[in-house]
């Protein structure tokens, strides 16, 4: 495995898994339990979920997953904006506990920016943290000018990620919001990194694939991993792709490769909107 340094200097797993839509369908229940727990095995126990997904059942699923195997999980999940309050962020993370059956969340995001002034959720937070409940907080779906607002209110600073929506399609944060990230040594986690399994279909992706002879999500993944600071969360719910997807920690993309991606999913020239999903 390879590892990403958290604000705090903890080493987390570089790839992890996330699980929006899982838990929401009896009958892929099993295969997703079975996904998760490989995943696990095999050390990409850095898992992600939220509050949102399946409104509590895909916490519920990794709870069950995780059930004997917690001390190798670093589990993040997240707060809806509109309970991130001073006392709703209380109550949401203890729900969110008990679905996941264990005692802590190791890190807490704010899902995206909603109307709740940042000071009331860091406060939120820190209690939560001094209370065990969390280790770490950090935020999602936060462009540069909110990373700054948040940064420059109390106890801002001690954000410890940003996930945001990246991937070969999906380059805007490389004008900005990486680097800026990056100074700063706040990871960034990338959501969606094969683009809901939309890039895979791409043609000029597949013929590159077909030349080096590697899956097209090992490449899309291990071109996420090439990056700095950047730690990737693809959703698999079929453990044979959990085992592809794991395999992109083998897959060096040489320079030229990587002369053709960008190529093919050219880097932005300038400054767009942070693009959400
Ligand atoms: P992903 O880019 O991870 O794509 C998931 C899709 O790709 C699934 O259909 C999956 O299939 C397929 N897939 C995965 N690996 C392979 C493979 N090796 N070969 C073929 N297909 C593959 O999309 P997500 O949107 O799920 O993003 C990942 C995670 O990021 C989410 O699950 C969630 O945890 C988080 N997220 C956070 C957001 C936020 O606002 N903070 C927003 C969106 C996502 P299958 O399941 O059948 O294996």
């Amino acid at each position: 495995m390879r590892f990403v340094k958290l604000a705090a200097a903890e080493k987390v797993p570089a790839l992890g898994m996330g699980t929006w839509t899982m838990g929401e369908r009896r009958a892929a229940r099993n295969a997703e339990l079975a996904s998760l727990r490989r995943g696990i095995e095999l050390g990409m126990g850095l898992i992600d979920t939220a509050e949102m997904y399946g409104e509590g059942a895909a916490e519920t699923l990794v709870g069950e997953a995780i059930a004997g195997h917690r001390e190798q999980v670093f589990l993040v999940s997240k707060v809806y904006p509109h309970n991130a309050t001073r006392r709703g962020t209380i109550d949401a993370c203890e729900r969110s506990l008990a679905r996941l059956a264990t005692d802590r969340i190791d890190l807490y995001l704010l899902h995206w920016r909603g109307s709740v002034p940042f000071a009331e959720t860091i406060e939120a937070f820190e209690r939560l943290q001094r209370d065990g409940k969390i280790r770490y907080w950090g935020v999602s779906n936060l462009d540069p000018a909110d990373m700054a607002e948040l940064c420059s209110t109390p106890g801002g600073q001690r954000v410890a990620a940003n996930q945001v929506l990246y991937n070969l399609t999906r380059r805007g944060i490389e004008w900005d919001l990486l680097p800026w990230c990056g100074a700063r040594r706040i990871p960034v986690m990338a959501y969606s990194p094969v683009e809901q399994a939309g890039l895979l279909a791409d043609r000029r992706l597949l013929d590159l694939a077909r030349k080096i002879g590697k899956p097209p999500a090992q490449i899309a993944l291990a071109w996420v991993l090439s990056r700095d600071n950047v730690i990737a969360i693809p959703k698999a719910a079929q453990r044979a792709h959990v085992e592809e997807n794991f395999g992109a920690l083998e897959c060096t993309l040489e320079t030229g490769t990587l002369a053709e991606l960008d190529a093919i999913f050219p880097p932005p020239r300038r400054a767009r909107p942070l693009e959400m999903l």
